[in-house]
């Protein structure tokens, strides 16, 4: 007989809120617990996955199912948006250096793909060459202009080393 199980109701991990013991076991004995998330909707999980413990390596759980899914969609759109930036930010700085140049209005287009798309435009420059060298803006969904033959590349200048992104 496994000795009595630790009464964690009222207890809180993140969204949930231990109700009630479950009469569920685990393999190795451990109890259930349901659990009513913020949003209403409950969740039976095991004693093992309630944890406050976030640096230990074992997932826990700390939603129901699908406030869990959203919160990890909305983790995947905060980490896009980081890159987003920094990617905006690589181009401003590769811009600042190639002033002079390359022909004054690559440096008014807009910075990234997505910078462009929000802007309905269909070039943009990030200052950065292509894998076969060219200084040219890209066009989205298709690549380098100079590789498909649309512009000539600008003459490439020391500070301008391929990237790989
Ligand atoms: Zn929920
Ligand atoms: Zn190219």
């Amino acid at each position: 007989m496994p000795s009595s199980p630790r009464d964690r109701i009222g207890e809180v991990y993140g969204k949930l809120t231990v109700v009630r013991a479950s009469e569920r076991r685990t393999k190795a004995g451990n109890v259930y617990w349901w659990c009513r998330c913020s949003c209403g909707a409950e969740r039976e999980v095991p004693s093992d996955k309630l944890s406050l413990n976030t640096a230990r390596r074992k997932p826990t759980v700390n939603a129901c199912e699908r406030c869990a899914r959203e919160l990890q969609i909305e983790g995947v759109y905060r980490k896009n948006d980081r890159e987003e930036k920094e990617r905006r930010q690589a181009a401003v700085e590769a811009r600042s250096k190639l002033v002079g140049q390359v022909p004054e209005r690559w440096l008014k287009l807009p910075l990234t793909d997505a910078h462009a798309r929000e802007q309905g435009k269909k070039l943009f420059f990030r200052g950065t060459t292509c894998l076969r060298g060219h200084l040219a803006p890209y066009r989205i969904n298709g690549g380098c202009l100079a590789c498909s033959g649309q512009m000539p590349s600008a003459a490439n200048s020391p500070s301008t080393r391929p990237t790989v992104s």
